[in-house]
């Protein structure tokens, strides 16, 4: 396999971090093994990349005497075999370019280097004697922060020079820090809970299979607030009184400052953090604890599926329903289920934690695959809202407005109770389209086939698809008619607009990426509705997930069937989970109870059904015998390929060339091609075609021949997509 030490040099296998290039072999100077972090030419440039096993993976052949030399060997921790075993399975199973995968689990080059001190830029808490707005508001932002430039710029909303003033006016310094920063242990016996019985007993199965060690899955379902996380807290708990490290991972939006307060109170110090709005110094630093072992806690959004843990004894995945674990750019990798690989390769337990487990994860429950571990009820007596369907056949609420009769009588109760509503929407911006009353025009993204949404209080029509960015224009773009543009539909600045004239007294909240984007103001946000600053939140997603709020007793969900529409393979499964995270927010604590009210067109819809009737069970069981009558996932599989071109023609060819030797027989049926629901993306002409396999069927393999035999123009882009989340 791999001679370790070289006389005269030895090949080896070097993956360079470099997406689009496979395995290339080099001349071993100094003795390496699997794992190591390398410096190797590659033309004229140096590059990283990482020593791999030769029957691993297939490198292209170069003759002995043609081989360039290593470089040098870099003085960081090498990637670990569990890790290298994870990143050869998402490269296999996804279809993506090992190098691209590797990327994943290495900071940027500079962080590799194990630099003592580095440089960051900080407040001196000197005002400068003279000032300007931007001046002032960075000012204000940045007590206490320290970063780069670009970062300390971005955090206070200013341009770099502004930074760059405030450095030469004495109000910033360069200081230099270590960059390995201590990280305090936590405390496993710091602040245990007092757990209530079926908590005991899931928590006792969690942490005995933690100490044990092993590869062992769990599903803990259990409805919102009825303690997962309080029982996986004893998992991880577990994990760290055995001396192992932990990792737990959270939906990006969930890594919320309450969530690490929890945390610290149940384990006396705050756990490392990772996600894609780190500062460099803060990955560097993270990186190397975590390699080091001296993070024993990990918390953080999938990426962190990639570290190297060097004795992970435990993965939690919370929210494991989430579609969001799904990587859509780059390596479209599901967080979940490389999760529970990463599991089997460290030898560990993992937990997925939800109230409503994804159709996968059930039938891996029935399949005898993961345990099951049930908590049946809501903590400390605490009752389920009554969920109620207003059917908006019989209510319609007035033309341009969206809150039905009885949905706004509610409101009106709750709010004379002095209780907290939340408006559900999942919509950002005020109206998915604008449309010219008097030629018709509606607004389109020129580089996207889909309409841009208006953005009111941002003054903007915006491309939810690619960012596409248009001042609100003040006359019709084709007409030229003034004052003939008119908002369709709702987003939830509009639902506040409307509920803001209903009740012109009621303190009203936005709550999206575009109004509380980043930690920071989410947190901010948060602690006024906890503090009854708020009266009516009107949120999407963002609102759905993980807060408590014990004045919080009336979800109204504006438009119930929006998730409906589309129609993709997981239109209903989505819509029920995300229609009963959001009713989750209602009412959790024993003395209030909640309601939630949904308005939909279509209450007879078995979703609907489910929800009113609390009948989640029959829901999925139709859900999964349709799907399994379909032979769709999770009972068979599928592979999206999109093919897309900057030249209309070229893609509908390349298309063509690809369908008429696509993979059938088998077990594999190709549908397509056929032109993508979004036809144009970022200028870009989309095509489609849809690879559908029993789970017998070697999948991967039928569509990796398929590719290699076709040959395409080179502007010509195939995304390839295994286990697609989105049809679009
Ligand atoms: P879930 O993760 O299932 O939504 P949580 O773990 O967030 O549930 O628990 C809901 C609320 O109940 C939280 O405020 C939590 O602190 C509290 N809680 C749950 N179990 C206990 C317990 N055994 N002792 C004290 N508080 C608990
Ligand atoms: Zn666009």
């Amino acid at each position: 396999m791999f001679a370790a030490v070289s006389d005269p040099p030895t090949r080896v296998r070097v993956i360079p971090l470099q997406p689009g290039l496979g395995a290339l072999d080099y001349l071993a100077p100094m003795p390496l093994a699997p794992g190591d972090i390398v410096v190797v030419p590659l033309g004229p440039r140096d590059i990283i990349g990482v020593v791999w096993e030769a029957d691993a993976v297939p490198a292209r052949e170069i003759a002995d005497g043609r081989l360039r030399a290593v470089a040098r060997r870099v003085d960081a921790p090498s990637v670990a075999a569990p890790l290298r075993k994870l990143i050869g399975w998402v490269a296999d199973y996804y279809l993506a370019a090992p190098g691209a995968v590797l990327r994943m689990a290495l900071p940027s080059p500079t962080a590799l280097e194990p630099a003592a001190l580095v440089a960051v830029f900080r407040a001196t808490g000197v005002v400068p004697e003279w000032t300007t707005a931007a001046r002032e508001k960075a000012f204000a932002a940045l007590a206490g922060v320290e970063g780069s430039v670009a970062e300390l710029a971005r955090a206070a909303g200013v341009s770099d020079g502004v930074i760059r003033g405030l450095i030469a006016a004495g109000a910033i310094e360069r200081v230099e820090v270590a960059a390995s920063a201590t990280f305090a242990p936590p405390d496993p016996a710091h602040a245990p809970p007092v757990l209530e019985a079926a908590q005991a007993e899931a928590a006792a199965a969690l942490a005995d299979a933690a100490r044990a060690g092993g590869f062992r899955p769990f599903l803990l379902e259990g409805v919102t607030g009825s303690g997962k996380t309080e029982v996986y807290f004893e998992a991880v708990a577990a994990a760290l009184a055995a001396g192992g490290q932990a990792l737990v991972l959270l939906p990006e939006i969930a890594l919320t400052a309450p969530f690490l307060a929890r945390f610290e109170a149940r384990f006396g110090a705050a756990p490392a953090v990772w996600h894609s709005d780190l500062k460099s110094t803060e990955r560097r630093r993270t990186w190397r604890a975590v390699a080091g072992g001296e993070a024993r806690v990990v918390v953080g959004a999938r990426s962190a599926l990639f570290l190297p843990f060097r004795e992970l004894k435990l993965i939690v995945v919370d929210e494991a329903h989430e579609p969001s674990f799904k990587q859509e750019d780059g390596v479209p990798y599901h967080g979940r289920d490389a999760a529970v690989m990463r599991a089997r390769f460290e030898d560990c337990p993992v937990v997925l934690a939800t109230a409503t487990p994804a159709l996968e994860t059930r039938a891996l429950v029935e399949a005898g695959r993961y345990a099951h571990l049930v908590l049946p009820a809501r903590f400390g007596g605490a009752s389920m809202p009554v969920v109620k369907a207003i059917d908006l056949r019989r209510y319609p609420p007035p033309r341009g407005k969206w809150l039905s009769a009885p949905l706004v009588g509610a409101v009106e109760e709750t709010l004379g109770r002095g209780e907290q509503v939340l408006l559900f929407l999942n919509r950002r911006g005020y109206a998915p389209l604008t449309l010219c009353r008097t030629c018709g025009e509606r607004i389109g993204c020129p580089d996207c086939s889909t309409w841009l949404v208006e953005h009111r209080l941002l003054g903007r029509l915006i491309c939810h698809h690619c960012g596409h960015v248009v001042p609100t224009p003040p006359a019709c773009p084709e007409c030229g008619g003034v004052g003939t543009l008119a908002a369709c539909g709702p987003g939830v600045e509009r639902v506040a607009e409307e509920a803001a004239r209903l009740w012109p007294r009621a303190r009203i909240g936005i709550a999206t990426s575009d109004t509380i984007g980043g930690p920071a103001r989410a947190v901010a946000f948060m602690s006024a509705v906890s503090a009854g600053e708020i009266d009516i939140v009107v949120g999407t997603q963002l609102m759905a997930k993980g807060h408590d709020f014990p004045m919080l007793t009336l979800v109204g969900v504006v438009d119930a069937d929006l998730g409906l529409a589309g129609g993709d393979l997981r239109a209903a499964e989505r819509s029920f989970q995300q229609i009963a995270q959001a009713g989750g927010r209602a009412g959790r604590t024993a003395e209030r109870s909640g309601r939630v009210l949904l308005q939909t067109y279509q209450p007879d819809a078995p979703v609907m059904r489910a929800l009113v009737r609390g009948q989640a069970g029959a829901f999925h069981a139709a859900e999964a015998a349709a799907r399994k009558e379909a032979g769709m996932p999770p009972y068979g599989r599928l592979a999206a390929l999109v093919v897309s071109d900057t030249d209309a023609p070229r893609a509908e060819a390349a298309a063509r060339a690809l369908g008429v030797s696509a993979p059938r027989g088998g077990g594999i049926v190709t549908m397509g091609p056929a032109p993508a629901p979004l036809s144009m993306l970022r200028g870009r002409y989309r095509w489609r075609l849809l690879v559908q396999a029993r789970r017998s069927a070697d999948l991967q393999g039928a569509v990796r021949a398929w590719l290699a035999g076709v040959k395409l123009p080179s502007s010509v882009r195939v995304g390839v997509d295994v286990d697609p989340y989105s049809f679009l």
